[in-house]
């Protein structure tokens, strides 16, 4: 059982030398997963940013990788969990050599490309863990808006103009409700500056059989136009300003792990990433900031009440 950050193994699973970006928050989220789960994982990977992880002949990973389309990583994922299944029915692998099968995918393949197949496997209660680093935007490709980008955020196929000042106009999708309406056993969202916190929901959620399923708050340096070494403070940022809610569903249950007495305002979020940049030069973009504001208030207010 982990339960400080002092739990946690020694051993790398994800070891260094990746062609990620410096200060990635998705592969700091996946490294620290795959050390929570150990090695008798197979990951599946939907293409977007961390299939530059495992690039044939090279793997940083001491597990499996195996690397699919963004549409159908949760069907590979299905396939994998039945061949398993099936070896340990024969008796060729023994129960306790089983694999723990893992998807790892980005927001456009969990919100957009991908969202069917995810709703499948939820819907047959697939037996596996599925881990979303959301970066708000196809960041593989050189940051396109994807169904996760907030609004108010620029991507490179939703720059402010004069039309929309505001940048991306769309809100950002509620995977977690979405997911919830699925009724699958367990669901949180986790944090990179918040570690114990995802030690402890991985734990927990690997007391459930049927999907467990997580999405990650992972600040992309530069599709948000961030320092490297800013990373961990702005998802600090993120929580403390109640942008990004810490939270879990068991058996559709909600609890949040963390509900702040004082928010800060949204705006100390937004001012330290280039990719909100416009909403405050060359003029302060006032309704578009108290929009925003608006949306994290409605929602905690809907939490505390
Ligand atoms: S573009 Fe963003 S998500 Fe992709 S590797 Fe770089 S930091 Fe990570």
């Amino acid at each position: 059982m982990t339960k400080t950050i002092r739990d946690l193994p020694i051993e790398e699973s994800l070891t260094s030398g990746t062609m990620l970006c410096a200060g990635c928050g998705g592969a700091l989220l996946v490294r620290i997963f795959e050390k929570v789960l150990g090695q008798n994982v197979v990951t599946v990977n939907a293409a977007g940013c961390m299939s530059m992880l495992s690039v044939f002949p090279l793997t940083p990973f001491k597990s499996s990788w195996f690397y699919v389309a963004m549409a159908s990583a949760p069907a590979a994922a299905q396939g994998i969990r039945d061949a398993l299944d099936m070896l340990i029915k024969k008796g060729k692998i023994k129960p306790e050599n089983d694999l723990k099968v893992v998807v790892v995918t980005g927001d456009g393949a969990a919100s957009d490309i991908g969202l069917q197949a995810t709703s499948g496997a939820m819907h047959r209660k697939l037996d596996f863990y599925y881990l979303v680093y959301d970066n708000e935007g196809y960041s593989n490709t050189g940051f396109q808006a994807s169904g996760s980008s907030p609004y108010g955020s620029s991507t490179k196929t939703t720059h402010p103009s004069a039309m929309t000042p505001q940048g991306t106009i769309l809100d950002k999708k509620d995977l977690f409700e979405i997911w919830r309406a699925h009724k699958p056993p367990y669901i949180a969202t986790i944090s990179p500056a918040y570690i114990a916190d995802m030690m402890r929901k991985i734990d927990k959620a690997s007391q459930f059989a049927g999907p467990k399923l997580f999405i990650a708050h992972s600040p992309c340096p530069p599709g948000w136009d961030i320092d490297s070494d800013a990373v961990i403070r702005l998802a600090k940022m993120a929580v403390e300003t109640g942008v990004w809610p810490l939270k879990e569903a068991v058996n559709g249950e909600v609890a949040h792990s963390f509900v702040q007495k004082k928010r800060r305002p949204v705006e100390e979020y937004l001012k330290m990433q280039g990719r909100f940049e416009h909403l405050f030069k060359p003029t302060r973009q006032e309704q578009v900031l108290q929009t925003i504001q608006g949306k994290v208030d409605e929602y905690w207010a809907k939490v505390v009440k």
